[in-house]
């Protein structure tokens, strides 16, 4: 763009070399012409300084963008699980560990016989609630891994 505000420069420096003064009819339109020429190329330049700090601007959410992808897509690839064996059947039980961390209350049943595998209000397996004690090995029987 500095080209174009350059040329215009060029011709505002010819008109007065030519001595094209405003007294005549044909002089008086190049000089207009010219002013509108120098107008376009000064909001030229305007706009693309605006164009260059949306493509700044963009570039650095596209940046955001990528590292928010990265943390969301590792957080899921670093999902887990907990596995218990269900006490009725003996089934392996996997559900995913951030459920535990969960507010909720939950409980896990087995797919294969329904029974409660895991409960959050209790903190015990089945298992224990029918023994009546609680298994001090529960936290070690639980652990990460597909
Ligand atoms: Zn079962």
């Amino acid at each position: 763009m500095g080209n174009i505000k350059e040329r215009v420069a060029y011709l505002q420096g010819l008109t007065q070399g030519l001595n094209v003064s405003d007294h005549s009819a044909e002089g008086k339109l190049l000089i207009n012409i010219i002013d509108v020429l120098d107008d376009m190329a000064e909001e030229f330049n305007n706009i693309q300084m605006v164009q260059e700090d949306l493509e700044t601007y963009v570039e650095s959410m596209d940046e955001d963008l990528t590292d928010l992808e990265e943390e969301v897509y590792e957080d899921m690839d670093s999902e887990e699980f907990v596995e218990v064996q269900c006490p009725s059947c003996h089934e392996t039980v996997s559900f995913e560990s951030s459920l535990l961390e969960d507010d909720d209350d939950l409980e896990v049943s087995c797919p294969h016989c329904g029974d409660i595998v895991y409960d959050s209000a209790l903190e015990i397996v089945a298992d224990d609630v029918n023994n009546g004690q609680i298994n001090s090995d529960f936290r070690y029987g639980i652990h990460p891994g597909i």
